[in-house]
């Protein structure tokens, strides 16, 4: 039988294994390695010919990548993957094997942040021209497809404000158009929703994130539909000189067999904080599509099989003070970048200032949650306090 055919928890077990390679041992080994020898010149001949079948030299590939390629690549139903070094490296990597000089895309108004930048900046400088689109356009993206027009890029539930994306319709218009079109697939961590299955050609995943899911790691990974969006996407990688370290694509690996595991317990607990945080006095808005009364919740249903622990609440107007006082007095939920590992994390969101093709007007406050592993009635507990000492400050600064 296909691993193909069976359920998410199933594959992710057995994806990318090959114990007999490796002398019966259940995991592939880190592979350590720059130089890769050959014993003729006819052997040398034979590499250069297949320069992604065969191992030539450590940036283009090694065995402990080319495991955890096989299993992306048949988690998310692609073709091949290409694992690079961060998320990030994944995105520019993919938006540079998509479009060149004189070109024209379109980019989702809701991208993470990075991904803006590297268009504002990099893709500008080379003469790309970037148009950023609503994330709720759908089939209305037609309109905005020029003859110079290359790529689609969708990011789906948007950064910081979790809009949900109607990826069939988006992919459906720019395919009558031959565009490429990608995905930042992160929030689902490949199990939650399948891009490829809908006709998206190439779907990137921050590894770093829910794939790692210890926060001990950077790695990226894109997955292509078919052959040669793959081959562009592995000639880029290979002349930007962007390859995966191998302990990283070992715990990449490492962090797969307990993904779907992971993913359901942080659906649970987030939908847990998350309605308590909806019946909070507090709270104008919780921007989570898993719950029902979340205007991304049909789509959602839709598209998704399930949530992951990442989304966002809308504060009633209350001073910066206020916020700080709640965020800087949590004993659980720690505030930095990154997400996905199993601890809960905290941050203030700026949408207003990450969009430029639709506005952000709610007019108090956003913050960002991850739900982790921990045990959710602590979780409550820690932002319960949390909004003890918000309410003070606030009547305080009232006061003063
Ligand atoms: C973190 C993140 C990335 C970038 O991943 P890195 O591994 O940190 O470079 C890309 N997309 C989304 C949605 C992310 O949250």
């Amino acid at each position: 039988m296909d691993h193909r055919d069976r359920k998410p928890a199933t594959r992710l077990g057995h994806a990318g294994r090959d114990p007999q390679a490796w002398r019966g041992a259940v995991n592939p080994p880190v592979f350590h390695a720059s130089t890769v020898l050959f014993d003729s010149v006819a052997a040398l001949e034979e590499g250069d010919r297949h320069p992604f079948d065969t191992f030539n030299y450590g940036r283009v590939g090694n065995p402990t990548a080319d495991a955890f390629e096989r299993a992306m690549a048949e988690l998310e139903g692609g073709y091949r993957a290409v694992s690079v070094s961060s998320g990030l490296a994944a995105i520019t990597v993919a938006l540079l094997a998509s479009v060149k000089g004189g070109d024209h895309q379109l980019m989702v108004d809701t991208a993470y942040r990075p991904t803006r930048r590297f268009c504002d900046t990099v893709l500008a400088g080379f003469g790309v021209e970037t148009t950023y689109y609503d994330p709720l356009i759908g089939a209305g993206i037609e309109e905005l497809i020029r003859p110079e027009t290359r790529a689609l890029y969708m990011e789906s539930p948007g950064s910081g404000t979790f809009e949900v994306q109607d990826v069939p319709a988006l992919t459906a218009a720019a395919k009558r158009h031959g565009l490429t079109t990608m995905i930042d697939n992160t929030w689902a961590g490949s199990v939650l929703f399948h891009p490829l299955a809908h006709g998206v050609d190439i779907s990137i995943q921050a590894a770093t994130k829910y794939i790692v899911g210890h926060a001990d790691a950077m790695l990226g990974v894109a997955i292509a539909r078919d052959k040669p969006t793959f081959l562009r996407l592995k000639r880029m990688a290979v002349m930007l000189g962007n390859a995966a370290g191998p302990d990283d694509l070992f715990l990449g690996l490492r962090g797969l067999r307990t993904l779907e595991v992971r993913l359901s317990r942080h659906e649970e607990n987030a939908l847990k904080v998350a309605r308590w945080l909806e019946g909070r006095p507090e709270v104008a808005r919780v921007l989570f599509p898993a719950l029902p009364e979340d205007p991304g919740h049909a789509l959602w249903q839709r598209d998704f099989s399930g949530a992951s622990g990442l989304f966002g609440i809308v504060l009633h107007p209350v001073p910066k003070a206020a916020v700080a006082a709640m965020l800087d007095g949590l004993d659980l939920f720690g505030m930095g970048a990154s997400w996905g590992g199993f601890e809960s994390l905290i941050l203030p969101a700026h949408p207003e200032k990450l969009r430029t093709a639709t506005t952000w007007d709610a007019p108090g406050p956003v913050l960002r949650l991850h739900v982790g592993l921990e045990d959710p009635a602590d979780l409550v507990a820690d932002l319960d306090a949390g909004f003890d000492r918000l309410n003070a400050a606030a009547a305080g600064g009232e006061g003063a």
